[in-house]
């Protein structure tokens, strides 16, 4: 299948997909299943579904049949053999990581990532877990940065602000000859634009609460793997931890996935007619975007994306928290908000002030700025940045 085959095949598994009408009486959107529980007619029926929880209807902290339909859709779009979904993006994260260490052992990071996840690595040394994070994509540097205990691969591809790409096929070949597992969180490109497992990760996890959620409305994570290594989480880090997707939630995302395909193609139009502004704008030092043709990975980022998505950051020449929060000031339709990937334009800064130092120390720029470009026409965005930063 060529990369447009592939992209109607999403499309219409996005739209109705694993939605089995006749199974609801012809409903064309899955019912909300609002029940806890599920009750049996004899007492031997019960036990033995009991027996596993993960195939059969028993409670809704293992399964709920709305949230299984968002979940054999996202299985499908990621081309694995099954998902599960959780309450958050850190919940799936969590799980991933709790499933795959033990004290001991060592997590090997790609950076840059998602602060959050940064927190949680740190918070895992309390268990005797160890971490060390690599400013590099390069395979030797990855290879290099090896342990005797690491136990896990974990990084975001394209990596968090600065969009490099890594070579998904080396790192899992390096990755599966040493028995390392392999987790990547997909958020930024959805599984529309980029399959980890189908280069060999093992584990792909989600935060919903972005593009696939797409209204910010929901939160919500989701794990995506084979069938082999979701047997173990679902019977321990997703049933005793807890962090499930409720059926509500569930609608949420079935509702989001169907004007996915056409939110990324509109964010991905978007998001470079803006990233080709800012790059000829005489008060910007850097645009990071991969499908520009200055972007040092500009041509590896073909090999894994077939497209791209509408989070971009850049730079101010100037590199001080006084014009980065007068040109954030200044702005009318990009609004000042957490949380990215939804049908509105937000902006944002990691330069608090009070972080200068600290993103500094991560290598980050302080002149830098973060654009998560929303549904708006392109025109009355690149007007507001424009405004904004010609103001004074
Ligand atoms: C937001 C985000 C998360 C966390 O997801 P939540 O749903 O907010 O818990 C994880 N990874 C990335 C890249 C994110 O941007």
């Amino acid at each position: 299948m060529n990369k447009q085959e592939e992209f109607y095949r999403d499309q219409r598994i996005c739209m109705n997909y694993s939605e089995e009408s006749e199974r609801f009486e012809g409903a064309v959107i899955p019912p909300t299943y609002g029940n806890t529980l599920f009750t049996y007619t004899n007492f031997e029926a019960f036990i033995e579904a009991e027996k596993n929880q993960q195939t059969n209807y028993v409670y809704r902290r293992g399964t709920n049949p709305t949230v299984e339909a968002a979940e054999r859709k996202l299985a499908a779009l990621e081309r694995g053999e099954t998902c599960k979904c959780f309450s958050s993006g850190m919940a799936a994260i969590s799980a991933s990581l709790m499933a795959s260490v033990k004290s001991g052992d060592h997590i090997l990071c790609i950076s840059h990532l998602y602060a959050c996840t940064l927190d949680l690595l740190k918070y895992l040394s309390k268990f005797g877990v160890k971490h060390t994070i690599i400013d590099s994509t390069e395979i030797e540097d990855i290879k290099a940065a090896i342990t005797d205990q690491t136990k896990v691969i974990y990084m975001e591809n394209p990596t968090n602000t600065y969009v490099r790409i890594i070579d998904l096929k080396a790192v899992a070949a390096l990755a599966k000859s040493k028995g390392i597992r392999t987790i990547l969180d997909n958020s930024w490109a959805t599984p529309l634009f980029q399959k980890p497992l189908t280069y060999g990760i093992d584990i792909v996890v989600h935060s919903l609460s972005k593009y696939l959620g797409g209204h910010s409305d929901l939160m919500g994570g989701a794990l995506i793997t084979s069938k082999e290594i979701m047997e173990s989480i679902f019977n321990k880090e997703y049933l005793l931890m807890g962090g499930v997707m409720g059926p509500y939630e569930a609608s949420l995302l079935l509702k989001g996935l169907r004007s996915l395909p056409l939110r990324m193609l509109a964010h991905q139009d978007n998001a470079k007619q803006i990233a080709e502004f800012l790059s000829s704008h005489p008060k910007i030092s850097a645009v990071h975007h991969p499908g520009l043709p200055s972007h040092p990975d500009y041509e590896k980022a073909r090999d894994f994306l077939t497209g791209f998505s509408g989070l971009i950051s850049f730079e101010l020449k100037e590199e001080s928290f006084e014009q980065v929060k007068m040109v954030i000031n200044n702005m009318r339709v990009f609004q000042i908000g957490v949380s990215w990937g939804s049908y509105e334009s937000l902006v944002l800064s990691p330069n608090y002030g009070y972080n200068v130092e600290k993103i500094k120390e991560e290598g980050i720029s302080s002149g830098i700025i973060r654009l998560s470009v929303g549904l708006e026409h392109a025109d009355l965005l690149i007007d507001d940045l424009n405004k904004a930063l010609m103001a004074r």
